[in-house]
């Protein structure tokens, strides 16, 4: 069976040019053809026709297949649902904002993680996805702007927080970073990406050392134990002092904040004593909180509060001088929001 292409970074890809007494400038041609150009037609550009034959021979340039689009009609967000080689599908989501888009990947088929505020959680962890499949929703999400949103193919944000828990699935998101990154590709500046966690520890300790410079968003959601171990069951396991305390030791560069997600949920965990335990734990930190209303989905349990209680939430976490917004759901009309992905069949 033939390789894909979009599982290698460049040094990978580098490294088989040059195990095959290949010319080495391929890879540069190949990684600016197919990430730079985005073309998906084998590679036009000047390259030995031997070269060109083995890579032909060796690779597979196939990228997971556009099952079905969903278009936001209040937002213009869109919604992927993704058909992967063995009929797993998974979503991803481009947001718009100021005439460019952020997009949110996918890393796992499901997630083991079970959170009780989110739909992908309900469908338990199915596998892995590979990087190029991780790339892929990147580069078919781009190719559909470019086809069908012509002129508004500008993703500049990548943010690893759609279906999966991705520190879970450490080295396929590595490498899918280092392409994203790689200056032969896509060039994507290292503040524009993003991954969250909802605080698995053995993924954040290689975090800080393998891929450092990439942003880090914690899923707070409750300063409580009691109240966090409902909504994050993981929190039993890695409890979040301990998460807290690993995060606290990362080095960060002068402009790098780590992000705290905090889903407000009516009458659990957006009381005034919730805000202030959070504020007292987050104050003196390089940190920022995103405050977002909860989204329900089909069988939730939650509901989501009232705008005033959202800003009274925020004005307690304002005293304590931490950069908070309050993110309101883009794409909910068509479950694309925060915690509503779901792609089981
Ligand atoms: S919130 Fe993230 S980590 Fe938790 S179940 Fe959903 S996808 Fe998994």
């Amino acid at each position: 069976m033939k390789q894909s292409f979009y599982d290698l970074n460049y040094s990978d890809l580098e490294a088989i040019i040059s195990q095959n007494n290949l010319n080495h400038s391929a890879a540069a041609v190949l990684f600016n053809w197919h990430y730079k150009k985005k073309e998906h037609t084998q590679c036009q550009d000047k390259i030995a026709k031997c070269s060109l034959a083995f890579i032909e021979d060796s690779f597979d340039f196939s990228l997971p297949e556009i099952d079905v689009v969903h278009e936001s009609k209040n937002d213009r967000t869109v919604k992927f649902l993704f058909k992967l080689k063995d009929n797993h599908k998974v979503e991803t989501v481009l947001i718009p904002f100021n005439n460019k888009y952020s997009i949110c990947l996918s890393s796992q088929v499901g997630c083991a993680m079970n959170c009780s505020f989110c739909f992908t959680g309900e469908q338990g962890l199915k596998r892995n996805l590979t990087t190029s499949e991780i790339v892929g929703q990147f580069l078919q999400a781009w190719r559909w702007l470019a086809s069908n949103r012509p002129g508004e193919e500008r993703i500049l944000n990548i943010v690893f927080m759609g279906q999966g828990e991705p520190l879970h699935n450490f080295d396929a998101v590595k490498k899918a970073c280092e392409i994203f990154l790689s200056q032969h590709g896509t060039s994507i500046g290292v503040q524009k990406i993003a991954i969250s966690t909802a605080g698995y520890i053995p993924g954040l300790k290689r975090w800080s050392q393998e891929i450092p410079g990439v942003n880090l968003a914690l899923s707070l959601h409750s300063p409580f134990a009691e109240k966090r171990n409902e909504l994050i069951p993981i929190n039993k396991k890695y409890p979040l002092e301990e998460v807290l305390t690993y995060i606290d030791k990362i080095p960060l560069n002068k402009k790098q904040f780590i992000t705290y997600e905090y889903i407000l949920i009516n009458d659990f965990n957006d009381y005034l004593d919730d805000a202030k335990e959070l504020g007292a734990m987050l104050a003196g930190k390089s940190a920022y909180i995103n405050l977002i209303p909860f989204n329900s989905f089909p069988g939730s349990r939650y509901e989501r509060p009232g705008l005033d209680k959202i800003e009274k939430f925020k004005d307690v976490l304002d005293t304590y001088k931490i950069p908070t917004l309050i993110r309101m759901a883009k794409g909910d009309d068509v479950l694309a929001a925060c915690g509503q992905l779901n792609s089981k069949n």
